[in-house]
């Protein structure tokens, strides 16, 4: 049976000492994951344990005696390695080597291998010891994982020495960064960063919060073999060994440009849009103030035109032939219509102005008070139909009651010629909104024209035909904005219209 060539060197020593080196013995025979042998000084086997003939697949008788470079695969043999791994633990104590080794049936495998050398007392070497494992399995792992990660193309995945020299490269560093892997090992990774970042000393904080932190993530500019420069994102881990000893870095960069200059370009919109819309805001603004002010400063000499024509008409129209008390007569109805124009103006421009506080309005008071401000007549032609009867909506109670009175005003207004008008109004809650409907049977409204209605002076017959300034349905259409909610339309040609307007439920 192969056992540990050790002889009780003293004949004369205790029982105890043999009692241990039988312990020894059997402990060395049991390990049968680690092939321990002994060579001579000149490398020979001199001993073999159970590991061994399990691992190298020799039996004692077989090998003893042999050479040890038996193990090893031509190659080596050929630049005289195992003399240089006995040469080695001669001088220095030890030799570690993992490298493939020769199984007695040809067959390799990947060895990690410990060779000490052994004095005896007189400190004269009397031999070797070697303790070999077959980590074949973990090398298979190991290379499977490097091939994973050599086949990446995508990323740029490397590794650095703890003091950033490039000690791997994989497929997609080559592809992002245009180094072969022979010309970049032992290069420095300060090489990717432009002069800027070098200048402030950032790769060496990068491995610096990396080593402190356990990671280090962040994007930035890097240069290429070419020059060019690329928007990477960068994840920096420290790799340690098992005592916890930093001993280098893994480095995955990805090169995210196009997101980058996408990024920008929305950026750059948000900008100019933001501007515009200041720009905007503020033509707005200036119209508005203008347009206030034009129409405060019409309505004084307004009222002297119409005061001083009804006086000539008062005073003075018995003497006036006909036609020339036609025209005043013409000169009154503009100053009417102007006046109403300017006060319609007036209160469009009021309505961007001034803060409007919303605050429970009951909808039904809210249609009452617009039908009061009609002939009687005409609040004849108009049914109503709040429910739940106390319905309440949120709201400014005078801009709503404009609101409706506009759209009332146009719903009997618009009727084809000749016939008399038939308005519904009706109000009702729809969820988390309170609708009101004005529904006619009136004219109705071509599609093309339904949104530009709701602009200041955009109307769609001559004054002649329907009388009005084309500013009530902009009106509308800015109150109800202004208190949070929405204006729609529903119109068919010849057969009639339905307004509503949505505001939020108390
Ligand atoms: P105005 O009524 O003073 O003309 P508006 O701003 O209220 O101004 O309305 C703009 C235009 O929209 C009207 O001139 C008309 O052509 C159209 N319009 C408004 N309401 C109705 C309606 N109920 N039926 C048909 N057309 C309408």
């Amino acid at each position: 049976m192969p056992i540990l060539a050790r002889k009780s060197s003293s004949p004369g020593r205790t029982g105890e000492i043999l009692r241990s080196d039988r312990v020894f013995r059997l402990l060395v025979d049991s390990m049968r994951d680690y092939a321990i042998f002994f060579l001579t000084p000149e490398g020979n086997v001199a001993s073999w344990n159970p590991g061994a003939e399990r691992i190298n697949g020799y039996e004692f008788e077989e090998i003893a005696g042999k050479h040890f470079s038996i193990f090893f695969p031509v190659e080596d043999i050929a630049i005289g390695k195992p003399d240089f791994e006995l040469k080695v633990a001669a001088e220095t104590g030890s030799y570690r080597d993992e490298g493939w080794r020769i199984r007695k049936d040809g067959t390799r495998f990947w060895a990690s291998v410990v060779t000490s050398k052994v004095l005896d007392e007189n400190g004269k070497l009397i031999g070797f010891s070697k303790v070999t494992r077959d980590l074949t399995e973990h090398w298979e792992v190991e290379q499977q994982y490097k091939r994973l990660i050599e086949g990446v193309s995508d990323y740029a995945i490397y590794s650095l020495d703890k003091n950033g020299y490039i000690t791997s490269w994989n497929t997609g560093a080559r592809r992002l960064k245009g180094y072969e892997t022979e010309e970049i090992l032992g290069q420095h990774f300060s090489k990717f960063y432009i002069d800027e970042d070098i200048a402030r000393e950032l790769p060496k904080r990068v491995l610096e919060i990396a080593a402190r932190d356990g990671h280090y993530e962040s994007e930035g500019w890097r240069v290429r073999k070419d020059g060019s420069r690329f928007w990477s994102s960068v994840v920096v881990t420290p790799i340690r060994d098992n005592a916890g000893d930093l001993i280098g870095f893994s480095k995955i960069t990805r090169d995210v440009t196009d997101r980058k200059i996408l990024l920008e370009q929305i950026q750059q919109h948000a900008r100019e849009l933001e501007i515009k819309i200041r720009e905007q805001q503020q033509m707005n603004a200036e119209l508005e103030a203008f347009s206030y002010s034009v129409s405060h400063d019409l309505r004084a000499p307004l009222r002297a035109i119409e005061g001083f024509s009804d006086i000539i008409l008062t005073d003075y129209g018995e003497k006036l032939p006909a036609e020339a008390k036609d025209y005043l007569q013409q000169i009154v109805a503009s100053t009417v219509r102007m006046n109403r124009l300017v006060r319609d103006l007036l209160d469009y421009s009021r309505l961007a102005r001034i803060e409007l506080e919303s605050a429970p309005v009951n909808v039904r008071s809210a249609i009452a008070d617009a039908l009061n401000q009609l002939d009687l007549d005409k609040q004849s032609m108009v049914s109503v139909a709040v429910d739940p009867k106390n319905l309440q909506v949120k709201a400014h109670g005078p801009v709503l009651r404009q609101v409706i009175s506009n759209l009332i005003n146009n719903a009997l207004k618009f009727t084809k010629p000749g016939k008399l008008p038939t308005v519904a109004v009706k109000a009702f809650r729809l969820g988390e909104s309170v609708r009101i409907q004005v529904e006619d049977q009136g004219i109705g409204i071509a599609p093309q024209h339904r949104d530009r209605i709701f602009q200041v002076f955009e109307r769609l017959h001559g004054p002649d035909e329907y009388p009005g300034t084309g500013i009530g349905l902009a009106i509308v259409k800015r109150g109800i904005n202004r208190m949070g909610g929405t204006v729609a339309l529903q119109s068919e040609l010849g057969k009639g219209s339905t307004f509503e307007i949505s505001l939020p439920a108390t």
